[in-house]
């Protein structure tokens, strides 16, 4: 039987945050999410059985689609996705894609980090929650660590996690570091502020926003 994963939304959009920010991206967001952060935007993905499920191949076939018509990559996003295993939908966004466009669409990854790897990702994005921090194995994958800005201990926490990726990085032998990004929490003026006057004082920090929010673009 055809594998199937519960689904609040998918579509075609501009990726509003992070290294990528202002790039045409497909998205698919994937219901269910255990880690419960109290300023969540998203709870509404939080149970995965209020949502219906949709055959990895009918998400592949939507993700060939919008490639044709632009998409430069695919973000599969949450809820929290690696609740779910993501290497059925990573075969076959591969296989569909190489196989309709001629050539495999790359697959970006925002997660909290909190539970096991899975899927064949090209871009990962490590969105840590002060709460439940995330597996070292994610910090050591990841080519982007954001973190979500709301008071000052939120950025003591960033700094303790990008002092664990780069440890972990100076122990694999790779020279490649994370990207770090601060994000100020949706309507948190505190966190705006906080995060700005980081980023001016700290050089290896750079302002990630919700342009889409900002946009009004979903
Ligand atoms: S990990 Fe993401 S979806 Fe889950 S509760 Fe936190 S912010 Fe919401």
């Amino acid at each position: 039987m055809e594998p199937t994963l519960p689904i609040m939304e998918s579509f075609h959009s501009l990726q509003g945050e992070g290294a990528h920010n202002g790039k045409s991206a497909f998205f698919i967001r994937l219901a269910g999410c255990n880690v419960a952060c109290s300023w969540c935007d998203t709870k509404e993905s939080w149970l995965e059985q209020q949502h219906a499920k949709q055959s990895v191949l009918t998400l592949a076939k939507y993700t060939a689609e919008a490639q044709r018509e632009g998409a430069s990559f695919v973000v599969i996003t949450g809820g929290e996705p690696l609740q779910h295993d993501l290497n059925p939908l990573c075969k076959a966004i591969k296989d569909t894609t190489s196989t309709i466009n001629s050539h495999s669409i790359p697959i970006h990854l925002e997660t909290s980090g909190v539970y096991k790897m899975s899927g064949t990702i090209n871009w990962i994005t490590l969105s840590p929650k002060i709460h439940l921090p995330p597996r070292k194995e994610l910090l050591k994958k990841c080519q982007e660590i954001k973190v979500i800005i709301h008071n000052e201990e939120d950025l003591l926490f960033a700094e303790e996690m990008a002092h664990q990726a780069s440890e972990k990085e100076k122990n694999s032998g790779s020279d490649q570091e994370p990207m770090l990004y601060l994000q100020p929490g949706w309507k948190s003026e505190k966190g705006k502020t906080l995060a700005i006057d980081y980023v001016k004082k700290n050089s290896k920090w750079t302002l990630s926003m919700q342009t889409h929010k900002w946009l009004g673009v979903a």
